[in-house]
C-alpha cells in the first residue's frame, strides 16, 4: 500500500469527513504535482462496495489503473482488483503495462471497483450491455477525476446522472471554469461542499513540488485580439493565423537554447501543423524534438515517452495532450506557445514541470505567448468559490500589474522600483508621460512634471483668476455664473480627493520609497497622482469612490 503524505492524509480525511457529515457530492482541491490520482485511489481502495474512477480521456486510463493497483498491492491477496472499461485494445496495454511495472496483473473483469473513461461509460454499447450496466447500478462511490469538468449541463453530466445513489467526489487542480460556470450544485455545478488541501507555495515551501525560474521572452505574435470562444478560450483556427504571421516557431528555439539549453522539455503548441513545424525547427537546430498529439497512435507515443525518458529525445511538443492529467515523464522546461485563457490549462502547463525528481534543482517556465499576463503566477493566492464568476469578476479581480525585465525576461510585479531576479533598474526611452513611467512620477524629465505641475495649479487656481481668464476668453457674460460655480464644486471635490490620497499615502509603510508609492497609486487606481487633482467633476468623484473601496484592502494587504 502506498503510504500517503502528510498533507494527503489530512485531504483524504477532510473528504471522508464530508461525507460523514452527510455532504453526499464532494469537490477536493488539490494542486498539479500534489498526488491527486494516489489520494483518490487510495479512497477507492479503502471503499467497501462499487466504486468507479471516471477519467476525461482514455490516454489516462492506463495511469490510473497504475495507480489503483498500487494502492491495492496488499490487498490483492483478498481480491481487490478492479476492472477497466476500455475497447479491448486499451485494456490489452493496461495489462501489459501491469506485467511490466508488477509482474503481475490487477484487471479483472467482474471485480467491484473500476475505472472508466467518459466516453465509453457514455456510450451507446455501455448502455446495451446488461453487465455493465448491473455493476455500474451498484456503484456507491464515484469519482470524478478533472471534476470542473463536470457541470449539470450537456455531456459530461450524463456520466455523473447515472450515479444517482453514489457518494460523489469530483477532484480537481483548479476549480474554475474558463466558461464561469461555477461548481457548487447551485450554481450549474454537482458539488455541495469543497475540500482544500494545500497551496502550490505550501508544496514547494514543503519540497513537494519544484520552483521555477519563469520567463518571458519577447515575440511578436500577437494573440490579442484573437476571438474567444463560447467555451471561453481562444479560437484554434485564429490561433493558427497569428502563428503563421509571426516568428514564434523561431522564436521559441531561441530561448529554449537561452534559458534552457540541455533540459528535457515540453512544448505546448496550438496546434498539429504548428506543433510539427516546432519540432522539425528544433531538429533542424540539433535539438532532438517529436511532435505528439491525441491522434498520434498509442504505440508511437509510448516510444517517444520512452525515448524522452532515456533522453534521447529532449523536446516534446504536443497539442492539447500533456496539458490535463496525463503525466509524462520528468521534464525540467514548460515552453508555452499555446497562449490560453483557461486557468485551469495554465496551471496544468506549467505544473507538469513542477514535480520534483532527484538531481533537478529547479523548473524552468517559458512564455512568449504571456500566457502570465492572463492568469499570473502559479504560487499566487487564489481564492476558490463554488459558485463560479462572471465577465466583470475576472475583470474586477484584484491581479497586480506585472511587467517583464528587459534585462533577464522574469516577470515581477510593476510597482517594484527595480527587478527582484537581477537587479536592472527599468529606464523607459521616453520619460514625458506618466504612463511611461508608472505614475513614478520621480522619473519623469523635467519639463514634462513642470507642465504637470502647471496644469494641476491651472486646475485649482483662486476662483477670481478663473473668473478674470473667463473675460480674457471672451466668454459671454451670461454664462460666466454658472461656470464659476461648477469650477468651485469641481474644487471642492478635489479637496476631498487631496485628502483621501494623503490619507492613502500616510498608511503605507514607513519604508516604502516614495517612487513605490506612486507607482502603486498609478497601477491601482489608473492615474497619476498629479493628474488626479486635475480630473473634471465626475471624474473626480468616481476616483474618491474607487480609493475609498480599496481603502482597507491597501492599508492591511501590500
Ligand atoms: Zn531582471
Amino acid at each position: 500500500m502506498m503510504k500517503l503524505r502528510h498533507y494527503q492524509q489530512g485531504f483524504k480525511d477532510g473528504i471522508l469527513n464530508a461525507w460523514d457529515e452527510g455532504y453526499r457530492s464532494v469537490l477536493g482541491v488539490l494542486p498539479t504535482g500534489g498526488g491527486k490520482t494516489i489520494t483518490f485511489a487510495s479512497i477507492v481502495a479503502d471503499h467497501k462496495g462499487a466504486a468507479v474512477i471516471v477519467v476525461h480521456r482514455k490516454e489516462i486510463l492506463s495511469q490510473i489503473s497504475q495507480a489503483l493497483a498500487l494502492a491495492s498491492e496488499d490487498l490483492a491477496a483478498a481480491g481487490k482488483m478492479h476492472r477497466v472499461v476500455a475497447p479491448a485494445k486499451t485494456i490489452a496495454m493496461i495489462r501489459r503495462k501491469h506485467l511490466e511495472k508488477f509482474g503481475k496483473c490487477f484487471i479483472d473483469p467482474q471485480a467491484q471497483t473500476g475505472v472508466a473513461s467518459v466516453q465509453t461509460l457514455t456510450s451507446a454499447a455501455t448502455g446495451k450491455d446488461h453487465r455493465l450496466q448491473a455493476w455500474l447500478a451498484q456503484v456507491t462511490l464515484a469519482v470524478f477525476d478533472e471534476g470542473h469538468h463536470y457541470v449539470a449541463s450537456g455531456f459530461w453530466a450524463k456520466a455523473v446522472d447515472m450515479f444517482s445513489r453514489a457518494k460523489l467526489l469530483f477532484v480537481t487542480a483548479t476549480p474554475e471554469r474558463a466558461d464561469g460556470t461555477g461548481l457548487g450544485i447551485d450554481n450549474g455545478g454537482f458539488a455541495e461542499v469543497m475540500i482544500e488541501g494545500p497551496t502550490p507555495r505550501q508544496l514547494m515551501d514543503w519540497g513537494h513540488l519544484c520552483k521555477y525560474d519563469y520567463f518571458c521572452p519577447e515575440s511578436d505574435c500577437d494573440f490579442s485580439s484573437v476571438a474567444v470562444t463560447a467555451k471561453g478560450d481562444f479560437n484554434a483556427q485564429a490561433m493558427r493565423s497569428r502563428v503563421v504571421d509571426s516568428h514564434l516557431v523561431g522564436d521559441i528555439v531561441r530561448d529554449y537554447l537561452r534559458f534552457a539549453k540541455g533540459t528535457q522539455a515540453i512544448c505546448f503548441m496550438p496546434d498539429t501543423c504548428t506543433a510539427d513545424e516546432m519540432a522539425a525547427e528544433f531538429n533542424a537546430s540539433g535539438v532532438k524534438a517529436v511532435s505528439l498529439n491525441a491522434k498520434t497512435d498509442d504505440g508511437d507515443r509510448e516510444r517517444s515517452l520512452q525515448a524522452f525518458e532515456r533522453g534521447e529525445i529532449q523536446v516534446l511538443v504536443n497539442v492539447d495532450l500533456f496539458d490535463e492529467g496525463f503525466d509524462v515523464p520528468a521534464a525540467t522546461t514548460c515552453i508555452m506557445g499555446r497562449p490560453t485563457m483557461s486557468l485551469a490549462k495554465y496551471m496544468q502547463m506549467v505544473g507538469r514541470v513542477l514535480r520534483t525528481a532527484k538531481g533537478k534543482d529547479k523548473a524552468i517556465v517559458i512564455d512568449p505567448v504571456r500566457n502570465w499576463e492572463r492568469h499570473g503566477q502559479v504560487t499566487w493566492p487564489r481564492v476558490w468559490s463554488l459558485k463560479g464568476k462572471t465577465k466583470s469578476d475576472r475583470e474586477n479581480s484584484d491581479k497586480v500589474p506585472q511587467k517583464v525585465c528587459t534585462t533577464c525576461s522574469q516577470p515581477y510585479e510593476a510597482f517594484r522600483l527595480e527587478c527582484p531576479y537581477c537587479g536592472a533598474v527599468p529606464i523607459p526611452p521616453e520619460r514625458k508621460t506618466p504612463e511611461q513611467v508608472d505614475g513614478d512620477l520621480t522619473a519623469l524629465d523635467l519639463d514634462a512634471l513642470d507642465a504637470m505641475f502647471a496644469a494641476r495649479d491651472k486646475a485649482n487656481q483662486d476662483d477670481n483668476d478663473f473668473a478674470a481668464g473667463l473675460y480674457a476668453k471672451n466668454v459671454p457674460q451670461i454664462g460666466h455664473s454658472s461656470q464659476i460655480k461648477r469650477f468651485r464644486a469641481t474644487k471642492y471635490r478635489r479637496e476631498v480627493l487631496r485628502n483621501l490620497i494623503g490619507w492613502w499615502v500616510g498608511c503605507q509603510p514607513a519604508d516604502r520609497p516614495r517612487a513605490e508609492i506612486q507607482k502603486r497609486f498609478f497601477l491601482r487606481f489608473g492615474v497619476d497622482m498629479l493628474t488626479a487633482e486635475t480630473l473634471g467633476l465626475q471624474e473626480t468623484d468616481d476616483l474618491v469612490e474607487k480609493i475609498a473601496a480599496k481603502f482597507d484592502k491597501d492599508v492591511v494587504a501590500h
